[in-house]
């Protein structure tokens, strides 16, 4: 296996790190973390969901509990202060080499090899994004190795029904849907990250206005506040919003961005 399938990306600076942290998704949090702090998580976890909600973050948080040495059993949230923790995070070249990520697009015959192999180790933690754009054969062998695992297997999907059915349908006792936050979530994150970055805002009406443009998504969303920060110095004003966002009103710029989706699809 090359080295860059076996070094973690680190987390991107702005996503959530911790499981307190995330927004939204309470039902499948709760699910999850309960199966960390009883030591009995899943060995496949399947999360599906739309583009934004958060399912690469849940992933990277979910490896980094179960790779953070310090976590006591009754633990759920990794310790961010163990080698482990830090190094997910701030270090680019971190070797966690128990931790291999990969987009479905980037599956081959020769790392499907290679996967035999890990899934043998318990500590092992494979992370595949985007499974639908794995080749239907090579995901086919994949489903397969899946059964006896002892490695830890997260999965994650945008576009579910791209899937094979039969291939789907062996993974549903696995999976989880992750949705966007609500338009409060998405206000209340928003709300935080710029305290944190220390931008300055005037009402959370313009964070209103941030999270419709948005669609609610977590992507930009995180990167919002240092996006301000470096363009205006700390300042979040409406006539940034209005050149950022055109002068629509917050309703109809959803809308448009809601018609412009649609037509995506
Ligand atoms: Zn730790």
């Amino acid at each position: 296996m090359s080295e860059t399938n076996t070094v973690a990306k680190p987390f991107d600076g702005d996503r959530p790190q911790l499981f307190k942290n995330v927004v939204g998704n309470k039902q499948v949090l709760k699910r999850i973390t309960g199966m960390l702090a009883n030591n009995k998580l899943s060995q496949v976890i399947f999360l599906n969901g739309p583009i934004g909600s958060g399912k690469t973050t849940l992933a990277r948080i979910v490896a980094r509990a179960k790779l953070c040495q310090r976590r006591q059993v009754g633990e759920y949230e990794p310790c961010d202060s163990c080698s482990m923790c830090k190094k997910a995070i701030n270090d680019a070249t971190c070797p966690i080499v128990e931790y291999h990520e990969y987009g479905g697009e980037d599956v081959t015959e020769a790392i499907l090899d290679d996967l035999k192999l890990i899934l043998q180790r318990p500590w092992e933690i494979v992370f595949i994004d985007e499974l639908q754009d794995m080749k239907p054969d090579l995901l086919r062998r994949f489903r397969k190795m899946l059964e006896g695992t002892k490695a830890t297997i997260l999965l994650a999907t945008t576009h579910p029904d791209e899937i094979e059915e039969a291939v789907r349908s062996r993974l549903l006792s696995y999976e989880y849907e992750i949705t966007r936050p609500t338009i409060e979530e998405a206000v209340n994150f928003l709300e935080n990250q710029l305290r944190n970055h220390q931008v300055s805002f005037n009402s959370r009406q313009q964070l209103e206005r941030v999270s419709e443009a948005y669609n609610c998504e977590m992507r930009p969303l995180g990167e919002f506040s240092r996006k301000v920060l470096s363009e205006t110095g700390g300042k979040l004003t409406d006539e940034y919003l209005d050149e950022l966002f055109g002068s629509l009103r917050p309703q109809s710029q959803a809308a448009t961005l809601g018609n412009r989706k649609r037509r995506l699809i």
